[in-house]
């Protein structure tokens, strides 16, 4: 068997989505997502003149030799555009092995540990009643883990705090700019703690919390965060730390024993062994798009395994449902799976994007379809052209910019 044809399909059914078809002389093909959020023609570009001409003649059989040859033979090698376009590329060619072996992705991956992937959703509010509010609602729906942000008082509204709804639409500026938020990490230290104290008495010690950072504190805020949620159990504060401060992780696990889980910026392998060997994490949420796939994943789950660090893989809206899809089979194949981030999509992205994982009683269910289980509309995604957008930008009350 013989690759014959890379299709590359950029479409924006409610927010963009980089999607790659590989295409066999035997007539199966393969459908891989290497979306990058705010740049996805970088990676669009990248796949379409660099890396598919390198793909035809090639034996779609050999993914770990196809894996080694796109990213070690480019000299300049890693980084979120290469990783993602190598991550499409991934996904498709084990899309194709399930199949040509007429089994899903999972029992490739050693088979199934567990049925369905424990799921957690996003919960909001403008106010502690408004979280709590939403909270309920998730806790109705089924989710038994339940991340919540609340808006900071005196700072116009930051992102994350649209809960279900925004994680799963794409947000268009001014002139299609990215919107400027501002953030003050004052006001938010100051809050955090006291939302999870309303939300536990209220709520009971049952639901399992946890709150997204987005990577704003430094060190020694992370540590003071993490320390003054210790009374309030979360099941993990995530991404308290900028992923170049790997080493000050240290002092937030001194400080604490809140579970920390990281990476989802991180985009390769190497970037996750120090957290994970120095066993600085509990969790580590590499996101299977922007760190090679399927083949890049589960060798980072594999390190993690012995060091007793679960998966707890990105799983945002600008990953397209072919994504969440090999979240999915990695998760129930793995043992050492934490928890899977999760949206509900809406109706014209399962459309365009037909197959992903389904939602049961609190958890994630992938078909028994050979490979992936999902599929690329292509009339459909004409449809929907390609759109530019941007995630928000964040500054100081000074003006100067802080990290997203
Ligand atoms: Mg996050």
């Amino acid at each position: 068997m013989r690759i014959t044809d890379v299709r590359v399909i950029v479409t924006c059914p409610g927010r963009n989505y980089v999607l790659v078809k590989i295409i066999t002389d035997e007539g199966v093909y393969g459908v891989g997502d290497a979306t990058l959020n705010g740049r996805e023609l970088a990676v669009a570009e990248t796949l379409d003149k660099h890396i598919a001409p390198l793909l035809i003649g090639r034996d779609p059989d050999r993914i770990e030799d196809t894996w080694q040859y796109l990213y070690r033979g480019a000299y300049w090698r890693g980084g979120p555009v290469l990783m993602t376009a190598l991550a499409g590329v991934d996904m498709a060619l084990w899309d194709i092995k399930g199949k040509v072996c007429g089994k899903p992705v999972y029992s490739l991956l050693g088979g199934k540990t567990r049925e369905g992937a424990l799921g957690y959703t996003h919960c909001a509010g403008r106010d502690f009643a408004e979280v709590e509010d939403s909270v309920r609602q998730a806790m109705a729906q089924g989710f038994k883990v339940i991340r919540a942000q609340v808006s900071i008082p005196g700072l116009p509204s930051t992102y994350g705090q649209g809960g279900q709804k925004e994680a799963a639409l794409a947000t268009w500026g001014e002139a299609s700019l990215p919107m400027v938020e501002v953030w003050e990490p004052g006001p938010y230290l100051r809050t955090i703690p006291r939302l999870f104290e309303h939300l536990r008495s209220r709520l009971g010690d049952e639901v399992e919390l946890l709150h997204d950072v987005h990577e704003r504190l430094n060190p020694v805020q992370a540590a003071r965060l993490a320390r003054e949620l210790e009374p309030f159990h979360l099941f993990f504060l995530e991404d308290p730390l900028r992923p170049e401060h790997q080493p000050s992780l240290r002092l937030v696990r001194q400080a604490a024993t809140t579970p920390i889980a990281m990476g989802e910026l991180y985009t390769s392998l190497w970037e996750c062994l120090p957290v994970i060997t120095e066993q600085l994490i509990d969790f580590i949420r590499c996101d299977l798009v922007h760190s090679g796939g399927i083949t890049g994943a589960r060798k980072i789950a594999a390190i993690a395994e012995p060091y007793g660090v679960q998966t707890a893989w990105h799983g945002p809206g600008d990953a397209a449902p072919i994504t969440h899809a090999a979240n999915v089979h990695m998760d129930i194949a793995i043992p050492n799976f934490g928890v899977q981030e999760m949206v509900f999509f809406p109706e014209q992205v399962q459309e365009v994007i037909p197959g992903g994982p389904t939602f049961r009683d609190g958890s994630l269910y992938v078909s028994d379809a050979p490979g992936l289980g999902t599929d690329v509309n292509e009339e459909a995604a004409r449809k929907y052209p390609y759109r530019r957008a941007y995630l928000p930008i964040a500054r100081r009350q000074d003006g100067s910019m802080h990290d997203w």
